[in-house]
Parts: structure tokens; sequence; C-alpha cells
């Protein structure tokens, strides 16, 4: 199956952008909200995260105990690079299991990933899509989806890749600024895989 992998930085419209290609009956793994959903299910991450953070990251319910682990690898590069160590390879597997369900008719997949670079994960894919927006315009959008200060976005930005450097490695771009349809972009975009897929058989 061909996977294209597609990122974003925080802002950009990415998940916006995927939602077109799953009117056009592409499935898309959203490698992020996936993440969460291993982190109070899979089993193997559950224990590594236990004995690298403490038993006290989970409750005795289950449910993931956010603040204990972000108050670890909020500042320490460390125990983030270590928090990501654990949990990259079970996205991997989850995004393998994933994959293999889908039904063989489908064209192509899309892998909707925020770190798709800075984890390498798009060295699974066989080619890589990045959205873009203006700095401002990015900063907007999440102050008014996720109610926070312009200060909060930034934090999160400098986490992040620039769209410089994401840009000298991605195969394909999405312009998501007010003067670009993205949905005219995604369909040039879905005929060129369709074509690079037929190409394939
Ligand atoms: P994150 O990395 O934070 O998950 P994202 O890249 O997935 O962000 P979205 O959630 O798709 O970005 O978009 C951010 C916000 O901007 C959403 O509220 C979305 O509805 C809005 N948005 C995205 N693209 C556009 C657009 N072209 N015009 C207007 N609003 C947009």
């Amino acid at each position: 199956m061909y996977k294209v992998g597609i990122t974003g930085g925080i802002g950009s419209g990415k998940t916006t952008v995927c939602r077109v290609f799953e009117v056009l009956g592409i499935p898309v793994f959203y490698a992020d909200t996936e993440a969460k959903n291993i982190m109070i299910k899979d089993t193997e991450l559950i224990e590594g995260v236990k004995s690298a953070f403490g038993k006290n990251s989970y409750f005795d319910d289950g449910k993931l105990n956010n603040k204990h682990i972000a108050g670890i690898v909020f500042n320490s590069e460390t125990e983030l690079a270590k928090l990501n160590a654990l949990v990259h390879p079970a996205v991997f597997r989850a995004f393998d299991t994933w994959a293999k369900e889908i039904k063989t008719d489908v064209p192509y997949t899309l892998k909707e990933a925020a770190l798709l670079f800075e984890s390498d994960s798009y060295k699974m894919c066989d080619t890589s899509i990045l959205v873009t927006a203006p700095v401002e315009t990015k900063i907007n959008r999440v102050m008014q989806r996720d109610n926070v200060t312009a200060e909060q976005v930034k934090a999160r930005m400098n986490k992040q890749l620039s769209d410089e450097e994401k840009a000298k490695m991605a195969d394909h771009f999405i312009i998501n600024d007010e003067e670009h349809s993205i949905i005219e972009q995604v369909l040039s975009l879905h005929r060129h895989f369709l074509q690079v897929v037929s190409t394939q058989k």
C-alpha cells in the first residue's frame, strides 16, 4: 500500500487538509490521536512509561496522569526524548496494524503526524506533504481553537522544526493561507498519487 505522510506546524491546518482527503475516500491514520489512545491501551508502552517515569504516571483506574508526565518532560530534552523513544515505536506498531486492515481497493493511505520529520516516521512513508501557513495565521487559528494565548502557541511552536527546515525534507506542499484553496490543491495531489500508484501496478 502506497503511504503518504502529511505534516505541518501547529495550526497549519493539516487535520483540516486530511478531512478533505477523507472525503475523497482516502483513509487517514492520525498519529497524534493514536498516540494518546495507545498511552492507555498498549500494555508494552504502559509498562515502559511506568518504569521510566514511575508508577504514578497512571491513576488506579488506568487513566494517564498527564500532569505528572508533563511535569517531568516539559523542561527536559532528555526526559522528552526518553518518552518519545517509548511512544514512537508504539505508534509505528499501531500504524502497521491499522494499515494491514485497510481494504485492498483503497489506492493509498495518509499518515498525519505533527512530528513526521522529527520522529523519522517519514521514512516509513513513500512520499510526504507539508502543509504551510504564515506564522501569524497559525497563531491566530490555535488561539481561537484552543482558547490559549499567543505566548502559549509560540512555546509549542518552538518545540517543532520550522517550516523552512521541514520544507527541505518534504516532497509536496499545500499552502493553507487566506489566498489558496486547499480543495484544489488536495484534488491536484490526489490525481498525482492515483497516477503514481497506477504506474506501480
Ligand atoms: P495541530 O497541530 O495543532 O493539531 P493542525 O495543523 O492539525 O493543528 P487544524 O486543527 O487543521 O490544524 O487547524 C487549526 C484551526 O484552524 C482549526 O480550528 C481549523 O478549523 C482552522 N483552519 C484550518 N485551515 C483553515 C482555513 N483554510 N481557513 C479557516 N480556518 C482554518
